[in-house]
């Protein structure tokens, strides 16, 4: 299986399938980015928009993205699942929760030996 984005050879457990296209894990998340760059909340938590109103770091998120902050920061090895399974959210709104820190610059995703990591930026 290839990535339909960037023709990177996937093995076909670590395939995403994104809007009809099959992508390897970096494209997806990538995919993801892009797209929730057009959610108006995403829109309006952006960074510019942060700084002007005077927010930094969690500032301005919801209780449930600052409890993911919290729960990821300084943790030396997290994987998606575990964030998943501990905030009981499902694929879906694990993706919106992500998509907001992510835009905010306070978490990112890595992968490592066929696994997704997070991590804050300042960690
Ligand atoms: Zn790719």
């Amino acid at each position: 299986m290839r990535c339909s984005h960037c023709n990177q050879e996937v093995p076909g457990d670590d395939a995403y399938v994104h809007r009809g296209e099959t992508l390897c894990e970096d494209c997806y998340l990538e995919a993801i980015q892009r797209l929730r760059v057009c959610d108006p909340w995403a829109v309006y938590i952006a960074t510019s928009n942060r700084e002007a109103l005077g927010l930094k770091g969690t500032d301005g998120l919801s209780a449930l993205q600052k409890s993911i902050y919290e729960f990821i920061k300084c943790k030396a090895k997290i994987t998606l699942e575990e964030v998943m399974d501990n905030f009981k959210l499902s694929p879906r709104e694990m993706e919106t929760q992500f998509a907001v820190l992510r835009h905010c610059e306070l978490i990112r995703a890595y992968k490592e030996n066929g696994k997704t990591y997070l991590k804050t930026f300042e960690c």
